[in-house]
């Protein structure tokens, strides 16, 4: 089986967390918290970065630190990860949604404006399978209605908009580090920003909210969020490798591109003029006329020993939240066709072009199979 993705730790991932454990430096403090934290906001542009336990806590820790909370609305995209929307009500706030737009799957930003009520606080651009929001109107939206914006980069490590990093554009920028995603610690994640003061708060918050003054005193809510130093070390050897990575990834998807782009009734990824993708996963849409439906499609491959997976649901159509008296009523046309439609093909750093062709020539096999 061609699995859909699998993690590179051939650098010097080993050498790190051996260090970490001759030297019992195994819990949240040590040397490889703070050269990672260091490493990563500098890669992104930023000053200052705060590492967590997983992209979700990164977000909610970045909505804490901005004072999101009960009684506000902070606008996110109905197709992306659920920990958009969970982050969101953890808070005590309520999420908001917009639909994609078709080309590059995103928040539509034509939608957002519509959506800001008095108690917006925030926007939530979420750069989906690696392909960056178009953040400038985002941006002028955002200014004009004094929102802030976090970043939810957690599946585009080292995409650009306009030469600019995806995280590094908003007040915060939130990646994750899962086995899956461009770079790894096992889980973690980081929060990125510019802001001192959010970023103060957010240690503080990650760590307890002990009091600075008098220890085992607490004058906030806090959170246990801290990342161990053992995964920073991992996490710090990835970084040494993140722009190999990326490269990996977008000369696997332009292999790609360049063998399915005869096949009908497919629509590939797109990358705008102005963006840099990262093609965290290879992502394509089985139109109506490909002559099989997705899941179909998706059931041939795995005879075939490719593995791969279907996009987000969107988030008004889950179950939790219309539990919850959430999105009742609401419909989002071009993500729902994306959700039907859409999948992702194998999408690994480490891919072989031998594998790339195997999953091609199986896609076009299914094809023939079925479709004539
Ligand atoms: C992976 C992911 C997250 C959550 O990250 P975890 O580390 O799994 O908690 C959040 N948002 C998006 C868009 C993701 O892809």
């Amino acid at each position: 089986m061609i699995p859909v993705c699998e993690p590179l730790l051939t650098g010097k991932e080993l050498e790190y967390v051996t260090d970490c454990l001759k030297t019992n430096w195994i819990s949240s403090a040590g040397k490889y918290i703070a050269e990672f934290e260091k490493g990563f906001a500098a890669y992104c542009g930023s000053k200052h970065g705060i590492t967590t336990t997983s992209g979700t806590t990164a977000l909610h820790l970045a909505l804490a630190a901005l004072g999101i909370g009960k009684g506000d609305e902070v606008i996110i995209p109905t197709l992306t990860m659920a920990a958009c929307a969970f982050s969101v009500i953890y808070t005590g706030a309520k999420p908001v949604l917009v639909d994609s737009e078709p080309e590059t799957w995103n928040m539509d930003v034509a939608q957002i404006e519509r959506k800001i009520t008095p108690r917006t606080k925030a926007i939530m651009p979420v750069h989906i399978y690696g392909h960056p929001c178009d953040m400038d109107p985002i941006m002028d939206i955002a200014r004009k209605h004094h929102l802030y914006i976090v970043e939810d980069a957690a599946e585009a490590h080292g995409a650009t908009y306009k030469g600019k990093m995806a995280g590094g554009m908003g007040e915060v920028g939130c990646f994750s580090f899962y086995a899956n995603k461009i770079i790894t610690t096992g889980e973690g994640g980081i929060m990125v920003t510019n802001d001192e003061k959010v970023a103060d708060r957010a240690r503080r918050f990650k760590d307890q909210a002990f009091s600075r003054e008098r220890r085992f005193l607490h004058t906030d809510i806090g959170f246990n969020y801290r990342m161990t130093n053992i995964q920073a070390a991992i996490g710090l050897a990835q970084l040494e490798s993140i722009d190999r990575f990326v490269e990996m990834r977008r000369r696997n998807a332009q292999l790609y591109n360049k063998l399915l782009k005869g096949v009908s009734g497919i629509t590939l990824p797109k990358e705008k003029k102005w963006a840099k993708n990262v093609y965290w996963m290879y992502c394509i849409v089985v139109e109506d006329d490909f002559g099989m439906s997705r899941d179909d499609l998706m059931a041939c491959l795995r005879q075939k020993g490719v593995d791969t997976r279907t996009f987000f649901i969107p988030m008004h159509v889950q179950p939790a939240f219309k539990n919850m008296g959430l999105f009742e009523g609401e419909h989002y046309p071009v993500s729902e066709q994306l959700a039907r439609k859409g999948l992702y093909l194998p999408s690994g750093s480490g891919l072989t072009e031998e594998q790339i062709k195997s999953v091609c020539e199986a896609v076009m096999e299914a094809k023939k199979s079925k479709g004539k």
